[in-house]
């Protein structure tokens, strides 16, 4: 493996980050974490100016990691996924801290804020120096499937998958399904017959 060359990107988001964590402070931080080659902030890191900047650095500083700090990687996981694959990086060099649901938002003190933004991007950084490039590949699949325990999930969940038109096989080692349903009489909250 070739040394890590990261490049670190802390967004403000905003003020959504930026009004609640001392971002400067944060990316001087981590510009001296081993093996950051570049850490910058952005004002919004999702924007088209944002993920070019992350493009151009990849090229200009031969990055082979690229970590964003910023919000929930449900939201824009994939954005900069595709930033980092449209310079030429397999996109899972890639890690987030999620420094806004996760920080910003919910720690009201700034200073403690910081110092959390601070060891989430710390982790992110130690993290991405160890994942593997990965590829996509497709596989034939069985267009079945197969539930273990006939308890009231089990049972719920083999009757969504047949709704949807799926074989389903229920296994339970019971003689009978229901699991600990099947033990009782009624059911808080709505004092339901259980059986
Ligand atoms: C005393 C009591 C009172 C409760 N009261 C309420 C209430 O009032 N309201 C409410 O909403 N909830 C209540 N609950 C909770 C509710 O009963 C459970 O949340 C629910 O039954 C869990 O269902 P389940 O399918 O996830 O698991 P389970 O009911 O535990 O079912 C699991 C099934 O898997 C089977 N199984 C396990 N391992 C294997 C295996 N290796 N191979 C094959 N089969 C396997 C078991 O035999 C079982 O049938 C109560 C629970 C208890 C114990």
């Amino acid at each position: 493996m070739s040394e890590p060359r990261i490049g670190v990107y802390v967004c403000e988001c905003g003020i959504n980050i930026g009004a609640q964590v001392d971002v400067p402070e944060v990316v001087r931080f981590v510009r001296r974490l081993p093996n950051v080659t570049v850490a910058r902030e952005n004002k919004y890191t999702c924007s088209e100016t944002g993920q070019s900047l992350i493009k151009e650095d990849i090229e200009a500083f031969d990055l082979n990691r690229v970590v964003v700090a910023s919000c929930s990687p449900r939201m824009h996981e994939t954005t900069f996924q595709m930033a980092v694959a449209d310079a030429g990086l397999n996109p899972y060099y890639f890690a987030m801290a999620n420094i806004r649901e996760h920080v910003s938002w919910v720690v009201p003190d700034k200073a403690q804020a910081t110092a959390k933004a601070k060891r989430l991007i710390s982790s992110a950084v130690h993290r991405v120096k160890y994942q593997s490039a990965l590829e996509p590949r497709q596989e034939p699949v069985t267009q079945a499937a197969m539930i273990i325990g006939g308890g009231i999930a089990g049972i719920q969940a083999a009757l969504t998958i047949a709704e949807a038109g799926y074989p389903v096989y229920l296994v339970e080692r019971e003689p009978s399904i229901g699991g600990h349903m099947a033990d009782l009489d009624k059911t808080f909250p709505t004092l339901d017959c259980s059986v």
